[in-house]
């Protein structure tokens, strides 16, 4: 079934520090879209670590674009996207496609380019599928999160049980 399909990440990794950067170029891949929450921080946490900072560089060293995508509010978004130096979209409402393109209209790079990172299924792994990237899901964080989360992430072990 289609709609399976597009639930269906192209990988599936620990974190975004276990992304091989350079198998992602040789695959064509130049730029990434990732997640902000459970995926490059803890749920509502304001903090930068030393070792996102410097993935963030690793990645542009790389030769790679990067930027956020979250469907959370603004403020936070903007303040540790600014913090690492990167593009953010936030409110994107995800799964929907609108933020994925305004990305890669940023990018100047047509989807099978760009690959999406998150933690996810119905927001980050459907929302760049249904976009035509290449996608990534990776393991939340942390626990502690929005109830309505947890109800996706219940919906999310099944599907991965019966798939
Ligand atoms: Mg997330």
């Amino acid at each position: 079934m289609r709609t399976l399909q597009l639930l269906k990440p192209d990988e599936i990794i620990d974190s975004v520090y276990d992304i091989e950067l350079q198998r992602l170029k040789e695959k064509g891949i130049k730029g990434l879209i990732v997640d902000l929450d459970n995926t490059l921080v803890p749920w509502q946490s304001r903090e930068v670590t030393k070792e996102l900072e410097s993935w963030v560089k690793k990645v542009c060293a790389a030769g790679l674009q990067i930027a956020i995508v979250s469907n959370n509010s603004s403020s936070r978004v903007e303040e540790l996207s600014g913090k690492l130096g990167i593009t953010c979209v936030a409110k994107a409402v995800k799964p929907r496609r609108g933020a994925f393109r305004r990305i890669a209209g940023k990018f100047q790079m047509p989807p099978h380019e760009i690959a999406v990172v998150g933690d996810q299924l119905f927001t980050d792994i459907l929302g760049g599928n249904r976009c035509g990237m290449y996608t990534i899901l990776v393991a939340p964080l942390s626990k502690k999160e929005f109830i309505g989360t947890k109800i996706m992430r219940l919906a999310e072990r099944l599907f991965i049980r019966r798939s």
